[in-house]
């Protein structure tokens, strides 16, 4: 270690799921929990882009502090992209299972089933602001399968790991080919462009 003090950001999100991969992801960074008081950062743009900057931008300007935003989802060829920045609330449960059940009913008959999960951070704060983005190829399969992850990762099948789905691969596997482990990848060069850390991950 050197003996650069740890650099500490609010994490601008209250996704459970997201908040364990990206502390594990990352865990040379001082993560500060979102204040209750701040609500749910808002979310309205059409881009996973707009989105992660819009997020940060909030947790930011309420707090004086960086911040980091995540947004994410998967994109499906045969539906024009769909669901897209709108992953979370496809169907209108905006539930896991609904969703799932909903994109296997609008897939029933298409054979083209390829599509990626894309992920943006955003990093805002004093010193500016930067985005950096990852995905992960795949298909989406016909029936659900493991345990691990969270959202479509039951029904996400990457073409790094043949016959497998997201759901089924343990934490470790997940983050090296995930689309945020991807973005998590370029966060040392986030902060150094902002003159936050030099290299970081040490
Ligand atoms: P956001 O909170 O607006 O970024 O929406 C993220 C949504 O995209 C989640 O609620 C999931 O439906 C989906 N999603 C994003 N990342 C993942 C993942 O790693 N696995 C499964 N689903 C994901």
């Amino acid at each position: 270690m050197s003996g650069r003090p740890p650099v500490s950001l609010i994490l601008a999100s209250r996704n459970a799921h997201k908040i364990v991969e990206l502390r594990r992801m990352v865990p040379w960074v001082e993560w500060e929990v979102l204040p209750e008081a701040l609500g749910d950062p808002p979310e309205t743009g059409d881009t996973f882009i707009d989105n992660a900057l819009e997020k940060a931008r909030y947790v930011f300007e309420k707090t004086g502090s960086w911040a980091l935003a995540d947004d994410s989802g998967l994109e499906v060829d045969a539906l024009g992209g769909r669901p897209g920045v709108h992953s979370k609330r496809f169907s209108p449960q905006a539930r896991d299972d609904t969703n799932n059940a909903l994109l296997l009913e609008q897939l029933a008959a298409c054979r083209d089933r390829r599509g990626r999960y894309r992920c943006v951070i955003a990093l805002v704060g004093p010193g500016g602001e930067a985005v950096a983005d990852g995905a992960c190829e795949g298909q989406i399969g016909d029936e659900l399968r493991g345990e691990g992850g969270f959202g479509y990762d039951p029904l996400f099948l990457p073409v790094a790991t043949p016959g497998r789905t997201m759901a089924e691969l343990d934490a470790a596997g997940k983050d090296a080919i995930s689309h945020r482990g991807a973005a998590m990848a370029k966060l040392p060069w986030l902060l150094a462009s902002l003159g936050l850390r030099a290299i970081a991950a040490d």
